[in-house]
């Protein structure tokens, strides 16, 4: 399967570019079976949950809109999921 030039979310190791989430510097194999890793259109991984914080806080930031956090390139349409698990497991 082609990743290329698609932010979205992924869950097989093999995709990953980066192990490390450069957010939270979480190892995020541990987290792709919760579909938690994105995967940008840069090719940079992030903690999915660490990145839509990022996101929604540098949207507020014009230099800043729709760029990877790492390498400031631009990027695809983001994917958003709700997590219904997340959301009743308090
Ligand atoms: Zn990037």
């Amino acid at each position: 399967m082609k990743l290329k030039n698609v932010s979205q979310i992924i869950n097989n190791v093999n995709d990953l570019e980066n192990d490390i989430c450069p957010i939270t510097y979480d190892n995020l194999s541990q987290h792709l079976f919760s579909n938690n890793v994105i995967k940008l259109s840069c090719g940079h991984s992030f903690n999915y949950r660490a990145f839509i914080k990022s996101y929604t806080i540098n949207n507020k930031n014009i230099y800043s809109y729709k760029k990877c956090p790492y390498c400031f390139s631009n990027i695809s349409k983001i994917p958003l999921i709700i997590n219904k698990r997340t959301l009743c497991n308090k």
